[in-house]
């Protein structure tokens, strides 16, 4: 099945230009309402993460039951001869090498996505449909910005690129394959679905051309392994788009800290200038013996700590494990931040993951309810991370019985997305079937 697409808008309502201090972006020439559509595009190429092989489509990305497997490998799925016809010359690159390697086959998804773009370029030479405005050659590597680290990680992508591909892919010279990682790195896309589970990986070109803003004016969303772009904001005309490349949750600095590590940049949006929402961000508890600044800092620098650890415990460590060192946290940083300080919420928002994870339902909703409201200050007026949370209470409440609780939260997610999905979005059928079956 190929997601049907929402209609195109008319050409010319948008075009590249220098952006100052930002290299090539993109502007508005006509207005543009809440909630219309931009533009969209096709994915020049897409991967699907392996722990959603058999709930998608590896093709389209569509999510269904009954998807038939690939004869050879067994671990490819589709809608249907037309999706694994159509995906087959990016499938051939995996398919009999899974079978090779066996256990042993773990590309990481940046290395099965630059596979790709390589098979992608051979037999596509020519400018995509994709590539508008910006093609994939001439995507900004930020090579001469690379640390030590960063190039041994993307070494250690070239290595895996050479173990698990060579058999049926010629490679370009090492420096090539360098700044080819380098640009995968700081302008792929990864693509969620309504909760922001990930699916998969892509390269969107033509979307990688916005640049980013913490007060974005866009947003952008997918319908399979299509990317549209809507407006969240009235746009005018001359206005530059911008799109938010990060999680808008955090303070200015760990927002800033970031975008320098993965985009080498620092942002200079109205938000990051008076930090306005910083102080809420950081709220503090209100004692009759406040904690010293001192307390305070160390406290931040406490969060930042264990907001890693637990990023990296995820990859080894048990649901209940994991669990404890949410709920530790909490207690420590408790003393000190309020409920609706992020580094709270981050934790709180772990914590539910990992009840969702273990299918303790009233654990995960328990979490939820204290972090909806922080969230919804914290976020811009229309946020996925917002409509998510919604769903996901909402979809707890549905499943506790309480359906007075549980429409109220769909709706409130469905308000969010008819503006960041688009109303005719299969997302939101789903969820107004969800409403009627209840
Ligand atoms: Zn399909
Ligand atoms: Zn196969
Ligand atoms: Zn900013």
């Amino acid at each position: 099945m190929r997601a049907e697409a929402a209609p195109q808008p008319p050409p010319g309502g948008l075009e590249p230009f220098a952006s100052a201090g930002r290299g090539r972006g993109l502007r508005a020439r006509r207005r543009y309402a809440l909630g219309e559509l931009l533009f969209s595009c096709p994915a020049y190429t897409a991967v699907l993460t392996v722990s959603e092989r058999g709930g998608h489509c590896d093709g389209c990305f569509a999510r269904k039951e009954g998807l038939s497997k690939c004869g050879r490998c067994k671990q490819a799925f589709y809608c249907n001869v037309e999706c694994q016809k159509e995906d087959w010359p990016m499938h051939k690159l995996e398919c009999s090498a899974m079978c090779a390697f066996g256990q042993s086959w773990n590309p990481s998804e940046t290395v099965r996505l630059t596979a790709r773009i390589l098979a992608k370029q051979k037999a596509h030479p020519e400018r995509t449909e994709s590539e508008k405005w910006l093609a994939v050659k001439e995507f900004e590597s930020h090579l001469d910005k690379l640390d030590n680290e960063k190039r041994e990680l993307i070494q250690n992508d070239i290595a895996a690129l050479h173990h698990f591909y060579s058999k049926h892919m010629e490679f370009p010279d090492n420096a090539v394959l360098v700044v080819l990682f380098a640009q995968v790195n700081c302008n792929g896309f990864t693509i969620e679905d309504e909760e922001l589970s990930h699916l998969g990986s892509a390269i969107f070109p033509d979307v990688a051309l916005m640049n980013h803003s913490c007060c974005p004016n866009v947003i952008v969303t997918y319908r399979g392994t299509l990317a549209e772009v809507r407006a969240v904001k009235e746009i005018e005309p001359g206005e530059e788009i911008f799109t938010s490349y990060i999680d808008l949750l955090y303070p200015t600095e760990d927002r800033n800290d970031r975008l320098r590590d993965s985009y080498f940049f620092n942002c200079d949006c109205r938000e990051c200038i008076t930090k306005e929402k910083d102080k809420e961000k950081l709220e503090i508890r209100k004692l009759n013996d406040p904690p010293s600044a001192e307390a305070v800092w160390d406290m931040i620098k406490y969060a930042r700590n264990v907001i890693e650890e637990f990023r990296r415990a995820k990859h080894y460590k048990s649901p209940t494990e994991l669990l404890e060192i949410c709920e530790l946290s909490l207690d420590k940083m408790g003393a000190v931040f309020e409920d609706s300080n992020v580094y709270m919420l981050h934790m709180m928002y772990q914590a539910m993951g990992v009840c969702l994870y273990m299918q303790d339902w009233e654990g995960a909703l328990r979490y939820g309810q204290k972090i909806i409201r922080p969230y919804s200050k914290h976020y811009p007026s229309y946020s996925l991370n917002v409509a998510s949370m919604w769903l996901k209470l909402g979809r707890l409440y549905m499943a506790l019985e309480n359906r007075t609780a549980g429409v109220k939260a769909l709706k409130r997610a469905i308000a969010i997305m008819e503006v960041a999905h688009g109303k005719d979005h299969p997302y939101i059928s789903e969820i107004k079937q969800e409403l009627e079956d209840h």
